[in-house]
């Protein structure tokens, strides 16, 4: 796969998702790191975001619940390169009905290179980078010629 590169901004655009038995740790997290927090763009999908602006005031800008398309609304922003980190604390322990979306999940973040955490120590290592306030350029797949070779 040829590669191109992207710029993200200093302050980058996060998405923050957790299934229903993580919420409460997502939030404790958030409450921990509401100040970093606070110089970036955030998303959600709808339960936790409606929860999280609810519990910390943070403006965050929610899509549809999890289940519900969520998920996917997430994934397509980052195929889109809208997306620059995802805090995922999804549930290791118990099955979802919405595990297909899930897994989409995590694997367009993996194609598109972004920082992703799924448990607590990932995401506080993340936000303790400098990287997190700085503008970086990431190595992306190189849409254009992926489609010249296949057309
Ligand atoms: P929710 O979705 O924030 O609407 O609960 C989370 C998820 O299951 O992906």
């Amino acid at each position: 796969m040829h590669k191109t590169t992207r710029v993200m901004s200093a302050h980058k655009h996060v998405a923050l998702v957790a299934h229903d038995n993580y919420k409460t740790e997502l939030l404790r997290w958030v409450e921990e790191n509401k100040s970093t927090l606070q110089q970036h763009f955030l998303y959600a999908t709808g339960t936790t975001g409606t929860m999280l602006s609810k519990e910390t005031g943070l403006a965050i800008k929610s899509k549809i619940s999890g289940p519900m398309g969520g998920d996917q609304q997430v994934g397509a922003m980052i195929a889109e390169g809208k997306i620059d980190v995802l805090i995922f604390f999804w549930d290791p322990l118990n099955a979802v009905p919405h595990d297909p979306d899930v897994k989409a999940l995590l694997r367009i973040a993996s194609v598109w290179n972004i920082p992703v955490a799924t448990n607590r120590a990932s995401a506080t290592f993340i936000f303790k980078s400098d990287l997190i306030n700085q503008e970086v350029e990431i190595e992306i797949p190189d849409y254009n010629a992926y489609l010249s070779e296949r057309v």
